[in-house]
């Protein structure tokens, strides 16, 4: 992403999720990817960290509403803290005024992680554990337990956005 204003490349996200040149202070707009389920927002600065699920390509920093949030543009999986992640999905069944969804679940395909398939902690290279959400919807997650971080595979928030239960 860069600033219409200046032009500078980097952005700092504000805690009202708007995105501020960190240069000329003005605010940049910000589009969510064209294809995104969950308004996942790359800025394109890409960061040191591979994504953990293609590997091949590197994990861009970005947002999720007002949440920092690395992600991949290709899997559109999400690496977020475990403070924001719990945040976030607060904030979004609050504000969602939908009809409750449960989708399809496939245990093959939307199960926990094997104990072959785990993912490894980029940050701390160590398997991350996989388990089910314990909220809302029937979402498997991969978590660390040494740096508190959390991938989701592309749907998952909006996933347990939508599913039955307290809002
Ligand atoms: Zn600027
Ligand atoms: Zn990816
Ligand atoms: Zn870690």
């Amino acid at each position: 992403m860069k600033c219409e204003s200046c032009g500078a490349p980097v952005m700092s996200l504000g805690r009202s999720g708007r995105y501020f040149c960190d240069y000329c202070d003005t605010e940049a707009v910000v589009t969510p990817l064209d294809e995104s389920l969950d308004g996942l927002v790359l800025t394109g600065t890409f960061s040191e960290t591979p994504c953990l699920t293609c590997g091949d390509t590197h994990l861009e920093i970005g947002s999720l509403d007002r949440h920092a949030i690395k992600g991949c543009r290709r899997c559109q999986g999400i690496l977020i803290s475990r403070s924001s992640f719990a945040l976030l999905v607060h904030e979004r069944r609050a504000a969602y005024g939908g009809a409750d969804i449960t989708p399809e679940f496939d245990p093959a395909l939307d199960g926990p992680r094997d104990h072959h398939s785990r993912l490894m902690c980029p940050n701390c290279c160590v398997p991350m554990d996989s388990f089910f959400y314990a909220g809302p919807g029937r979402v498997a997650i991969d978590s660390c337990d040494r740096c508190e971080r959390v991938w989701l595979d592309c749907g998952e928030i909006t996933a347990i956005t939508e599913a039955p239960g307290r809002r």
